[in-house]
């Protein structure tokens, strides 16, 4: 089991697989005012960048489980690099339906909504891992500016406009969810720059060393494209935030 592999090459260097930045996600731990001993379960956890500085910095416990396996090693890996791979697990799995055998402080999903079908069904997955009072964390993209054209948002990697909502919109649709919207942190252009520039250097390196690879050509059309791609459409229109909702 395992993500597509394209995704393990243009990421293989990525310590955060999302738009959000080290500060930004310091910024949001301090946010949530977690205490020490709290609980967190992270669906979709990437490399563990979230799960082992929030155990280093806040004394958090938790458990991140993702489909990826480089990306769990990696997180494996950090965990032992800061220190708290006594807190924190890292489980190599699908994440889709899994719910915590112990209620968990803190319920996240940053970036991968898709493991339950959209947001609504992620926020209803998680809320069955959630103690009273805890708190769910949602990652997701939102229109900065709205598409003109389907075209423009397929240009952002979107299926169509529909994909995503404009900020407002979003913020919006947790409360018809039942939820109320307590903290969120809002990635920004540098940030994007981060997650999406950071992965060309790292294409070009590894066409340098796997040139015969099936995968050559593809990653050599992206590396060829993608600046101008992205700086056209998913750096002007995406935004990226990550939402703390608790029930009503
Ligand atoms: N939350 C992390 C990773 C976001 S990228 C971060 O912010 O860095 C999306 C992640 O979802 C990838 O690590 C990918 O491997 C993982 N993923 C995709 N489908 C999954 C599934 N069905 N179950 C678990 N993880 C999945």
């Amino acid at each position: 089991m395992d993500i597509p592999r394209i995704f393990n090459i243009t990421e293989s260097a990525h310590r955060i697989h999302n738009p959000i930045t080290p500060e930004k996600l310091a910024t949001l731990g301090a946010a949530l005012r977690l205490e020490s001993g709290a609980s967190v379960l992270d669906l979709g956890s990437g490399s563990g960048e979230m799960l082992c500085t929030w155990a280093r910095d806040h004394g958090v416990t938790g458990t991140g489980i993702d489909m990826s396996q480089l990306f769990t090693e990696q997180a494996k890996l950090r965990a032992v690099e800061l220190g708290v791979a006594d807190q924190v697990r890292f489980i190599h799995g699908d994440a889709a339906g899994h719910v915590s055998d112990e209620k968990v402080s803190v319920a996240a999903c940053l970036g991968a909504t898709w493991i339950a079908g959209g947001v609504a069904g992620t926020i209803a997955l998680l809320a069955r891992s959630l103690l009273t009072g805890g708190i769910i964390l949602i990652g997701e993209p939102y229109w900065r500016q709205l598409p003109p054209t389907d075209d423009v948002a397929k240009a952002c990697l979107a299926h169509s406009i529909s994909d995503f909502l404009m900020l407002p919109e979003l913020l919006a649709s947790f409360g018809q969810l039942g939820y109320d919207v307590v903290e969120m942190v809002l990635a920004d252009q540098d940030g994007w720059d981060r997650y999406e520039a950071a992965k060309w250097l790292t294409m070009r390196r590894w066409l340098e060393a796997n040139p015969d690879d099936e995968l050559a050509k593809e990653v050599r059309a992206q590396l060829t494209s993608e600046p101008e791609r992205y700086a056209a459409y998913t750096r002007e229109y995406l935004g990226w935030g990550v939402f703390a909702l608790m029930p009503r």
